[in-house]
Order: structure tokens, then sequence, then C-alpha cells
């Protein structure tokens, strides 16, 4: 691979970026006489953050990157045009396009003069990296891959996007706007690895923005400073940046769309499949299908009678009657399955259903949001229900300390961090702490009926003792020596602070206990120590209605 700056235009090369007085200083200001700006406030006097520090940061700890990967961009299309305008020549460079694809790849390389190679998709709309790459010629400077691609709805094979970004001299475009719909990690976590590599995301399609116009692209941060250097100055608006960082503080609300849409999508599929005016659906890992229907032409036209609107994708390559659906709210699903089937003339009975209902009734569960001038926390907890933890504090030992307590104590935990970690790591541990336990503590409810004590001896690997009574009394020990000062990225001392600060605002005696040779290992015998004593005294005692005490307290 050719040094990333080789790729870049002179002329961007050479560029001396436009800067403002605010760029430069570190040092927290409150008199602002630099922009002539007029003084008297109303929300929206100021320009806003030319570079998204903050919501750059909730970003990145969402994602568990850097924010020096991120760039945020008018859209993904600005991204899209930024990158032929730095690695492009006019009327002399080209780019190379999977087909069918989206749009945009070709309008954009257009309006910048940037010859525009299409690689057909195999069958299936797989893609092939040797036949691709076969393609790309010595003015070839970008490549641009959709995974999961629109229209055709499909992740293409991690292996063959491998290929083509390490085997190509020049950049390879990764867009993943419909990624989180997919069961699939993000190229995002390669960018720091493979310096050709820009993966781009968006806040338009899961993240329910498409509004506010925010997209991004997480790259080396060379590239990205270059893209920040030829962007417009001020690209995205403090409306705008402050919409998205207060829609961003409810990422559950977020994860719970997400596995509807993902279950009616399949739902979708299954009522599709069986139409005889349906000839084929193509596997989608995105939030729409493309179906190709026997006619396409009377299918499109009775929806738009009827109010509904999809997207005819039939004049794509390898998309001969097709439209495009998207997935929308299960009511407005059936009501597209009502009319295509009564097209068909078919009856359709709509699903009863009852997901939501069945997922809460009884479950000990709590959502709790945080915040202060340090820290913004959001945790979810189910105490009846293990899922995959979701965890980032920014912190990523602590993450994985974190997620111990999900797996030993067999609960479903989700927890985000967003804290002053450029100052140190104790408002953020111990925030989390306090809000983890105020989220135990409502879930827990009456904490009548549960077990109550817990402990959990030295066993394999772990060299710990933990003792807890939820009770509702204070009492914290702490029996723990490390002998450095830092484990992984924490400071040792803050593990002490964590388990006090959750045992003072759970309200619980917590006798903690450990030693060995090796500090990671002890603290994490800590962790699953913690979490399975964690484990019996929250379980339900079915046969004890009331909280078993011999004191009458509580
Ligand atoms: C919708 C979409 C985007 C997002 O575009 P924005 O400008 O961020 O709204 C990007 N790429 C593809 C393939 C899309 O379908």
């Amino acid at each position: 691979m050719k040094d990333i700056l080789d790729l870049v235009r002179e002329n961007i090369r050479k560029l001396t970026p436009y800067s403002t007085a605010r760029d430069d200083c570190k040092i927290k200001m409150d008199v602002y006489l630099d922009a002539n700006e007029n003084p008297y406030e109303n929300g929206v006097n100021r320009y806003p953050s030319p570079f998204q520090q903050e919501l750059k940061q909730r970003l990145a700890v969402l994602k568990k990157l850097k924010s020096e990967n991120i760039f945020l961009g008018n859209g993904s299309d600005e991204a899209i045009d930024l990158i032929y305008r730095i690695f492009c020549e006019p009327n002399k460079s080209s780019a190379l396009i999977i087909s069918p694809s989206y749009g945009m790849y070709s309008v954009a390389a257009d309006i910048n003069a940037v010859e525009i190679i299409k690689y057909r998709l195999e069958e299936n709309f797989e893609l092939d990296a040797k036949k691709m790459l076969s393609l790309a010629r010595e003015d070839t400077k970008v490549i641009f891959i959709c995974s999961p691609n629109n229209p055709s709805g499909n992740l293409l094979s991690r292996k063959e996007i491998e290929y083509v970004i390490d085997n190509f001299n020049g950049i390879v475009v990764v867009d993943e706007a419909y990624i989180d719909f997919a069961k699939s990690s993000s190229f995002s976590a390669l960018v720091t690895e493979k310096k050709n590599l820009v993966v781009l995301q968006t806040l338009s399609k899961l993240y329910a923005m498409a509004g506010l116009r925010i997209g991004i692209a997480i790259a080396d941060s060379t590239v990205v400073r270059i893209m920040n250097s030829v962007k417009y100055p001020y690209n995205i608006s403090c409306i705008n940046q402050q919409m998205a960082l207060s829609l961003l503080k409810e990422p559950f609300k977020i994860m719970e769309q997400c596995s509807i849409i993902v279950e009616e999508r399949e739902y979708l599929e299954e009522r599709l499949k069986v139409l005889p005016t349906v000839k084929k659906i193509f596997k989608s890992d995105a939030n729409f299908l493309l179906v190709k229907f026997i006619d396409k032409s009377i299918v499109f036209k009775t929806l738009t009678e009827n109010g509904v609107i999809v997207r005819d994708r039939s004049s794509l390559e390898g998309c001969g009657n097709s439209l495009r659906i998207t997935v929308g709210t299960p009511e407005e699903n059936d009501r597209m399955l009502g009319i295509v089937y009564a097209l068909s003339g078919m009856e359709f009975c709509p699903r009863e259903r009852n997901r939501n209902m069945e997922r809460e009734s009884g479950e000990r569960r709590a959502i709790l949001s945080r915040e202060t001038s340090e820290t913004s926390i959001q945790i979810a907890l189910n105490l009846d229900r293990f899922s995959t933890p979701f965890i980032s504090t920014g912190l990523h030992f602590f993450d994985h300390m974190l997620e111990q307590i999900a797996y030993h104590a067999a609960i479903g935990l989700n927890i985000i961090a967003v804290g002053d970690l450029e100052r140190d790591d104790h408002h953020t541990v111990e925030d989390v702490a306090i809000t983890l336990a105020q989220a135990f503590d409502r879930a827990l409810g009456s904490r009548k009926g549960i077990e109550r004590y817990g402990f959990s001896l030295p066993m394999d690997e772990a060299e710990a003792t933990v003792l807890i009574d939820l009770g509702g009394r204070i009492d914290f020990e702490w029996e723990v020596k490390f002998s450095g000062a830092m484990i992984g990225d924490v400071n040792a001392q803050m593990f002490n602070h964590f388990f006090k600060s959750f045992a003072q605002n759970l309200k619980c005696n917590l006798h903690i206990k450990a030693k060995g040779e090796n500090d990671h290992h002890i603290i994490e015998g800590v962790f699953k120590a913690f979490a399975r004593a964690l484990k019996c005294a929250i379980r339900e005692d079915r046969q004890n209605a009331g909280i078993p005490s011999s004191k009458g307290k509580l």
C-alpha cells in the first residue's frame, strides 16, 4: 500500500484550510469577540462547532471507535462527494463501483468529472473480488462497495471485501448505511490497520434522523483530517448537532426498533413469498426487501392508487420487474400486504402481534439515564432475561469487566457511558456504579420475594470471595490488593471505588475478598464472583412472598 498522502490530489495536499480562532483555543472561553456574531443569545446566534466534537465523542462510544477516526458530513452524500474531490482528478481519474448499487456514487462522479467503471455483481448479487479488481485501471483511484447493498439488500462476503481492500492501491469505500440491520460486524474496526479503507455509515436509516442529514465516514485519522480540511467549515448546523445528540441519548429505543424492523422484514418475506404474483425475494440484511414480481407495473400502480409508495428499481442491472419495499411499522406492513394480497385474489389475515406484551410481562426491568456535567450514562437492565451485553464506556478493560456481570449473573445488561475521560477515569467509573445500582434498585422494586443473600466462593481461576445481602443496609468491605497502579486502561484503585459506590447506592452489604499474583486475574475473579453472588441474591424465592428478615427492618 502506498502512503495515503500519495493518493491525495496535489492541490488538496498543499491546501491551507480555513481556520477559525476557536479551533486553536484549548481553554474554555466565555466571551466571544472573534467571529462577528450578534452577541445577543437566542440559541442560534453562535457558529456551530466546526468539528462536532461532542457528537463525535458520543458516536465514538456508541460505535467503539476513536473520535479521530470519525468524520461527519451533511449526509453520506457529502462524504461521497469529498472522496471524489480529494482523491480524483477531474477528467483524468476513474472510480470503480459495483452494479446494481446506490445511485449517488455515479451522480457524484459525474459532477466531479470522474469516469465510472461498473462491475456487475454475480448471481444473487454476490461479489467476486478478483473479477472486480481486474477492471481497475492505472487511473482508478477509488472503489465503492456497498454492504448490505442497496437495492439488493444482501451483505457481501466479508472475505471478498477484505481481498479488495488489501489488493487495491487506492481508496476503498465500504458503504455500511444498513449495517445495523445485519448480523455482521462493521468494517469500521479495521480502519486503523487498513489505511486505504473508508467506511460510510449514516444517522439516516436505523438511527431515525434522515431529516437531520448527518452522514458518518470512518477512516484512518489522516484521511479524516484531510476530509475535515476540504469540507465547508460549518457543515452541520448547531440545531442538527444538538438534536442528534439528544436523540442518541436514547440508544435502547433504537436497539428495540432495530429488532422489531428485522422481525418485520422476516414476516414480510414470509408473507410475500407465497404469492403467485411474486417471482423471487432476494435475501436481505437491510431494512428493505427487493422483490421480483411477475409484473411489477401492476403491483406498483395498485399500491400507489392505494396510497402506498415503494421504489421501482426495475431499470437497474439484474433488477428486472423488481420493487424495493422498505420495512414500515407493523400496521403499515399489513396495509401493504393487504393490497398485494387483494391484487393476487388472496385473503390476507394479519398476524396477531403480542410480541411486546409477551416480552414485558412480569420481567424485572429498568431503563435509566443519568446526566451530570461530567458524564452521561444510559443503562438497560433485565434481571429475568439474558441477552448478549452491549457495553461501551470508552474504557476497554472496564467494558470487559462489566460484561462479566451480564454473563455470570445471566442478566440482560446494556451500558453506554460517555464521560470526561480526557481528564481521568474517576467520574466514568463512579457514575456507572451509581447508575447501575439505581437500575438494580428500580428493577428489584420492593425487593419482596427475592432470595436476598448471595455468596460466591473461590473456584477455578477466580480467587475471590464475594458476599452480598440486599436487605437494605449499607456495609462495604474490601480486602483486595493489586500490585500495579493500572489494570488494562483503568486505574486499579477505581475498582474499590466502583463496588463501594454500588453498595452505597443499592443499599446493600457487599464484602469482597480476593488475592493472587496477577492483577488482571484478581479483578476478573472479583467481577465474576460478584456476578454469581448477585445472581443468587436477586433470584425470586417463589415460596416466600415477603422479605426474609429476622429483625423486621424493611
Ligand atoms: C440511504 C443511503 C445512504 C445514506 O445517505 P445519507 O446521505 O446519509 O442520508 C448511504 N448509502 C446508501 C447505500 C444508502 O442507501
